[in-house]
């Protein structure tokens, strides 16, 4: 598909022009002038109905409607038009100069409107192709090349601890790929960035290219997303085109759900042109070799409606997931943006941190910037605590902010939901401890606790037992602080009832039911379904099974909760102040002791630190959900 040639815009303004001429300089359009005498005898003879006067140039129409025009030696004095009107010959004036004043004005607007349409469409389209070349090309990803590296680095990114975690070892590679190459490493192609916008995927991923001193090449997944069929997957060749001359380095992809959204799903043909740019991507991803160098990142923030082809190993296999940040980072983002402003004695950062729960790095940039022009508008040289008070209201009755700002007791119902969990992952025998609680929203829930798991091969059915209990430990807790319950657990509801439902009807851990598999698991990745080898009657006395077991289950967390009401407090108000709690703090709040040690000694790297969360076996992952 080509997009017009220069020639055809030129030619087009030539005719505009010729048309404006022609309808400007024309007046007798209307077909040969009446003579001046005969109009005057038509007058006379009253056969004249109206007359429209300009100028010298009258035109009107008779008494059997045809129209006229003519030309007066002058325009017709007062008198004279007065007496026109006295014969009841309807009359009226326009300015001279210009058929119509619409015409005049509209066709040179009309010109200068088209030229500058002109403009824009061929500056659009040429821009940034990089130096692939063809300035003009229609079909050249509108990608823009850093051919320097950027010149942020990991150091400019704060409180992202994990991702940058995970990230060093693709910063390792594009430093030094030859390293990989010969142990014969199979290299990381695709990273997948999950988190809300703002919450800074766009910032670490360059920081990735900063610190490995790599040129950082960007392009949004609506760029790739044109009407003409073929123009997306042209441009997703030519921006993987463009990465190879600059390798190594790292492709960028922005909003990737625009084209990597799950194929075949519309109704009545699809979407040819998406599909194919999607098609393209995965065959540019596949035709990576060893000696490649490109690292490919991607930022979405609905990773569930991704074609699940993008997913699989070879392409975007690592998922990071960029989260909104807790107090501390929030605190550490605030001071990395406040560098270079100056700050009143009074100023509190913590305290800053503490009143903007649910802020990405992009609102706490925001709130800086806000405040700064508080103070600057006042003329005063500092920004005060005050400035910083009145610039987080500001950003949080922002239209985005609104919806996601929880209130009080959403947060303390949050807080006791979560300690829940993680009091019965810590405190029942067989369940797995925890690795980490927080209060920060995800995507999904509003907080979750993530156990800490070890690899398991043989999962006991008093671990099972212990797993269904943590799982509901959730509602449990609702239920004893508030006495009343809420919807946010309808997630753990699901795991827990499928464990359950497998332990009865697939791994023969019932003694009603015996060793007997009455289903099988038709494993697909959508999440597999039930084969089901049972009567009615069978079905419903399972189904009864699975109720018992969940109550007996929920009965017995219930009453360890209540046993432990103490430490579950502790463990909400801690999860309220801190709103992520580390294994380490909270064993410590679990003890009776401060969450964070008084005067920090250099905290000792234990061997949980860096646990390997496996995928879990059966039941499924972090315990999410208010
Ligand atoms: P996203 O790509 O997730 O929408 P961005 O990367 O564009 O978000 O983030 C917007 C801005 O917020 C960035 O320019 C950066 O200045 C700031 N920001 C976000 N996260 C952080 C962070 N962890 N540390 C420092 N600044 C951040
Ligand atoms: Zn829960």
């Amino acid at each position: 598909m080509q997009r017009p040639p220069l020639v055809v815009w030129i030619l087009l303004l030539v005719v505009l022009a010729a048309a404006s001429a022609f309808v400007l300089g024309s007046p007798q359009r209307l077909g040969g002038a009446l003579p001046y005498s005969t109009f005057l005898s038509e007058i006379e003879a009253g056969r004249v109905t109206e007359v429209v006067i300009e100028g010298n140039r009258i035109e009107g129409h008779l008494a059997d409607g045809s129209a006229f025009v003519t030309f007066a030696p002058a325009p017709p004095e007062t008198q004279v038009v007065r007496s026109w009107a006295e014969r009841g010959i309807e009359v009226r004036v326009r300015p001279p100069g210009g058929s119509s004043p619409w015409v005049g004005l509209l066709v040179p607007l009309l010109a200068v409107g088209l030229l500058v349409l002109g403009f824009w469409y061929f500056s659009r389209n040429g821009r940034g192709a990089g130096d692939s070349g063809g300035a003009f090309g229609f079909t050249k990803s509108r990608a823009r090349v850093l051919s320097e590296a950027p010149k942020v680095t990991f150091k400019d990114v704060a409180g992202a601890e994990e991702a940058k975690e995970e990230l060093k070892e693709i910063v390792e590679f594009l430093k030094h790929p030859e390293r990989f190459h010969r142990m014969g490493a199979r290299i990381p192609k695709g990273v997948l960035l999950v988190g809300p916008p703002g919450s800074g995927k766009t910032h670490i991923a360059r920081a990735v290219a900063g610190e490995a001193r790599v040129p950082f090449i960007t392009a949004s997944g609506s760029d790739f997303v044109e009407m003409f069929v073929g123009v997306g997957a042209a441009r997703v060749r030519d921006l993987f085109e463009t990465a190879r001359r600059h390798a190594p380095c790292i492709i960028f992809i922005d909003e990737i759900d625009a084209v990597g959204r799950k194929r075949g799903l519309a109704v009545g043909g699809g979407n040819d042109e998406r599909e194919q740019t999607l098609n393209q991507l995965l065959v540019e991803l596949d035709g990576f070799t060893k000696e490649t160098n490109i690292i490919v990142m991607a930022a979405t923030n609905r990773p569930d409606v991704l074609d699940p082809a993008l997913l699989r190993p070879g392409r975007f296999d690592r998922q990071i997931e960029i989260g909104a940040p807790d107090v501390k980072g929030r605190e550490e983002i605030l001071k990395i943006h406040a560098r270079g402003k100056p700050l009143a004695p009074d100023v509190d950062l913590a305290v800053v941190a503490r009143r903007t729960p649910g802020f990405v790095g992009a609102d706490l940039e925001n709130l800086l910037n806000e405040a700064a022009l508080l103070a600057a508008r006042e003329g005063r040289r500092e920004i005060t605590m005050a400035d910083l008070d009145e610039a987080a209201d500001r950003v949080m009755m922002g239209p985005a902010k609104k919806s996601m700002v929880l209130t009080e007791r959403d947060k303390r119902i949050t807080a006791f939901h979560e300690a829940g969990h993680a009091l019965a992952a810590h405190f029942l025998e067989h369940a797995e401890g925890v690795h980490k609680v927080t209060i920060v929203p995800r995507a999904r829930a509003l907080g979750f606790m993530m156990p800490a798991r070890e690899e398991l091969l043989h999962w006991t059915k008093k671990r099972l037992l212990d797993q269904i209990a943590v799982a509901l430990a959730g509602r449990a807790a609702e239920e004893l602080v508030f006495d009343d319950v809420t919807t946010g657990a309808e997630n753990d509801f699901r795991q827990a009832t499928g464990l359950a439902r497998r332990m009865i009807t697939e791994w023969g851990m019932h003694p009603e039911f015996g060793t007997v598999a009455y289903a099988e698991r038709e494993e697909s990745y959508l999440g597999g379904y039930e084969n089901r080898r049972y009567s009615e009657a069978t079905a419903r006395r399972i189904d009864e099974a699975v109720k018992e077991l969940i109550s007996e289950q929920y009965a017995r967390v219930k009453a360890l909760l209540t046993e432990n009401r103490e430490v579950l407090d502790r463990v909400a108000e801690a999860l309220l102040e801190y709103e992520t709690l580390t294994a380490e703090m909270f064993q410590r709040v679990v003890r009776g002791e401060p969450a964070e040690p008084a005067a920090p000694p250099k905290e000792a790297p234990q061997a949980e630190k860096r646990r390997v969360i496996p995928k879990i076996k059966p039941g499924g992952g972090a315990l999410g959900g208010a």
